[in-house]
């Protein structure tokens, strides 16, 4: 094995190993949790590789980042996710490759998401990105929509043509009443995903968790966990 293949392999074991003891500690099944990593700033060849040693789920949070490199793996048995706040004249891009936006915060991106997925002849998946620091009124700043467009926002993805809503998804707020606390921010996204799912049954995904806090996410009851650093390494402007 090369030195990066067997950074990867080893990095990766030992994140299986964080979701399956959180998992066991949660006394959920492993099977309940999926794990998407987070490739953004790492070459093609990185996703190569982690491809090789069984990792079916990318994501990425730029698209002329992601574009390019979605283009050299298209041989891959991979589902991409874009993560990033997503401008809608990128949305024809994304549509070519994501399999599921995680970032869908606004009505227009709807709109756009619905065209592109129609005209691509696409069907696809839809999280809402929930910031739980503009809950309210306060701003929205790693991105999302207020907990109180929520319904509104579901309602426009499940009646639009080409998407399918799967859930929600959050970054844990770096400040306001979350701050510093991500089990509660986690509980809070569950209690508004049991809420999206009394009226969508069928949107089940909670995304929740990266590489410093996917064990609060399981604990909380996350499907999905997104992790960057705790596989690939440090990314460069991290360093
Ligand atoms: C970069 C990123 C991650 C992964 O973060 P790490 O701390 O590197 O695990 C997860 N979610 C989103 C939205 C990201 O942009």
């Amino acid at each position: 094995m090369t030195d990066r293949r067997s950074e990867l392999a080893a990095n990766l074991d030992s994140v299986e190993r964080r979701i399956s003891a959180a998992c066991a500690a949660a006394g959920r099944k492993r099977g309940e949790v999926t794990l998407v990593v987070v490739t953004k700033t790492y070459p093609a060849s990185d996703v190569r590789v982690l491809s090789e040693l069984g990792v079916r789920h990318v994501a990425e949070n730029r698209d002329q980042e992601a574009a390019p490199k979605a283009a050299e793996c298209a041989d891959l048995p991979l589902s991409w996710h874009f993560v990033g706040q997503l401008q809608t004249n990128k949305v024809r891009s994304v549509v070519g490759y994501a399999d599921v936006v995680q970032s869908v915060d606004r009505l227009k991106l709807v709109r756009t998401l619905s065209s592109a997925a129609l005209r691509a002849e696409r069907e696809l998946g839809c999280l809402l990105q929930v910031a739980l620091d503009a809950e309210h009124g306060g701003p929205a700043r790693r991105g999302g929509a207020a907990p109180e467009q929520l319904p509104g926002l579901a309602e426009a993805v499940a009646s639009a043509e080409g998407l399918r809503l799967d859930g929600v998804m959050t970054v844990a707020p770096l400040v306001g009443p979350y701050a510093g606390r991500e089990s509660a921010a986690f509980e809070r996204l569950m209690e508004i995903s049991a809420t999206l799912r009394s009226d969508h049954p069928a949107a089940t995904m909670v995304s929740a968790g990266m590489s410093a806090d996917l064990e609060e996410a399981i604990a909380a009851g996350a499907t999905h966990v997104r992790v960057g650093t705790a596989v690939l390494g440090l990314r460069p402007q991290l360093r």
